[in-house]
């Protein structure tokens, strides 16, 4: 533009051109200040996110030690008793008589008052039940074995207790309720940063073989061998699913139902006489910490405890209910060794209690839901059936706290807390027995002076 000017146009166009270039100059060094002082508006905003994640992480270990504080003070096996509604118009011998005890009249008149943990009456609903079995799943959810027995004779109530109705949201029974909280607990830690993933096993124990109830057609076989595997139970050749949904749960669970209706109508109700387990293994991972836990669940439909006189079994069959009463034999002598407090604890002494031996030993929670069925003529089973449950009851573990298993990234904590609990213990009892008598307190005092 500048070409065929004057000298004196072209100098004042060059003036002006300069002029320009400066201000651009400006403006640029003006927007790199600003840029400046975002990036260091970003960072510290950066720094204090990774603070405040720090600090969550923080206080979700507190909130986990606590928990986990709270249920060792309640007890790491503890006893649950659970009357069934009586048929309209039969006679009962079984009373519940308040939250924590039951009363049963044998024959001859004579009463005898049992006390639990708790004790649910028949107008009891699933959902009281879960309430407090739901505190377990989050001590699962936290790392801890956990394991839940639903015991009692045939027609007490144990896989309605377990199971209950699949399809309806308020009879539906513990499984598919702990599975639902495990996957929105998962979903909730998401955001805090933690990779849940969760998988599950369903197997049945039927005379000491074990059999994969989600490979369809597979029968009893002692090609199944148990393993633990870094306090983890390892069944070998049974099916690991990916649970990751509360709807992909209902359907192992229905694969595991079919499995068994087809079994039952071709060998003579076995169902009665086995144990099934369902095993949900969980795994948390928090990339950011480095922290790695892992926790399990295991539910349990028990066979039904009642004695062979009884059911009249001959023969085969007999041979077949001696073993099944002496599975739980095995899982009551266990609890017998836990509560004198001896060195060897027979868990390889059935098939069952090899398999729970993490959740049943001084590393899990154990919580035993014991069915009652409050007719007349079933007096005696249900006195047996508080009698054994009775004696789980006794059992204190929590000598040392149980074992979380947790890496942790930060490092510091984790091993020092599992063992300085084992220390803290004496102090933490000490304070609930000067509290006032509460109705915990009661129930540890009913523990002792039990009939
Ligand atoms: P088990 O598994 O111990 O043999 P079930 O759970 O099959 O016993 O119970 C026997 C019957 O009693 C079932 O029809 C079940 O629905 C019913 N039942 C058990 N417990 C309850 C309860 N708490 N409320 C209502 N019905 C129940
Ligand atoms: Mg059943």
């Amino acid at each position: 533009a500048a070409q065929g000017q004057s000298e004196e146009k072209r100098n004042e166009m060059l003036v002006a051109a300069n002029k320009e270039i400066d201000n651009v100059r400006r403006q640029l060094d003006e927007e790199r200040g600003r840029i400046a002082a975002e990036e260091a508006a970003v960072a510290a905003t950066n720094a204090r996110v990774k603070e405040l994640e720090e600090q969550l992480l923080d206080a979700d270990e507190v909130r986990r030690q606590l928990h986990n504080q709270i249920q060792e003070l309640r007890g790491n096996v503890r006893v649950f008793a659970r009357m069934r509604p009586p048929e309209t118009g039969t006679q009962c011998a079984v009373k519940a008589i308040d939250v924590e005890s039951m009363s049963i009249t044998d024959r001859l008149g004579d009463e005898a008052v049992f006390s639990f943990d708790k004790c649910f009456g028949p107008e009891a609903t699933q959902e009281d039940i879960f309430e407090d079995v739901s505190q377990l799943v989050q001590s699962a959810l936290d790392g801890y074995k956990v394991c839940l027995f639903s015991y009692g004779q045939t027609g007490s109530g144990k896989t309605h207790t377990m199971l209950g109705d699949q399809h309806n949201e308020e009879t539906r029974g513990i499984i598919p309720r702990a599975v639902a909280k495990v996957v929105e607990a998962s979903e909730a830690n998401a955001k805090k940063g933690w990779k849940y993933r969760m998988c599950a096993s369903y197997v049945e124990i039927y005379n000491e073989q074990v059999r994969d109830l989600l490979k369809a057609g597979s029968g009893h076989s002692d090609k199944h061998s148990i393993a633990h595997v870094d306090g983890v139970t390892e069944v070998s050749g049974v099916n690991k699913e990916p649970v990751e949904s509360v709807e992909a749960a209902a359907g192992l669970v229905r694969r595991a139902a079919a499995a068994r209706a087809v079994e039952a109508t071709q060998m003579n109700a076995v169902s009665s006489r086995s144990h099934t387990i369902f095993m949900l293994y969980i795994t948390g991972e928090h990339e950011a910490s480095g922290s790695r836990l892992t926790g399990c669940l295991n539910l349990v439909d028990l066979a039904g405890s009642e004695r062979v006189g009884r059911s009249g079994a001959e023969g085969a069959r007999l041979k077949e209910a001696c073993a099944i009463n002496k599975s739980l034999s095995c899982l009551g002598d266990v609890f017998q060794a836990l509560s004198n407090g001896q060195k060897h604890i027979p868990y390889r002494n059935s098939k069952l209690t090899y398999l729970l031996q993490p959740c049943l030993g001084g590393d899990g929670k154990t919580l035993m839901f014991v069915n009652i069925n409050p007719e007349a003529p079933s007096a005696e089973e249900s006195m047996c059936s508080l009698k054994f449950a009775a004696q789980v009851n006794a059992v204190e573990l929590g000598r040392g706290g149980a074992k979380r298993n947790i890496v942790s990234g930060i490092g510091k904590k984790e091993d020092k807390e599992d063992s300085s609990s084992g220390e803290k213990k004496p102090d933490d009892k000490k304070k609930v027995g000067k509290r006032p008598a509460t109705a915990r307190t009661a129930a540890g005092a009913a523990k002792k002076s039990k009939r």
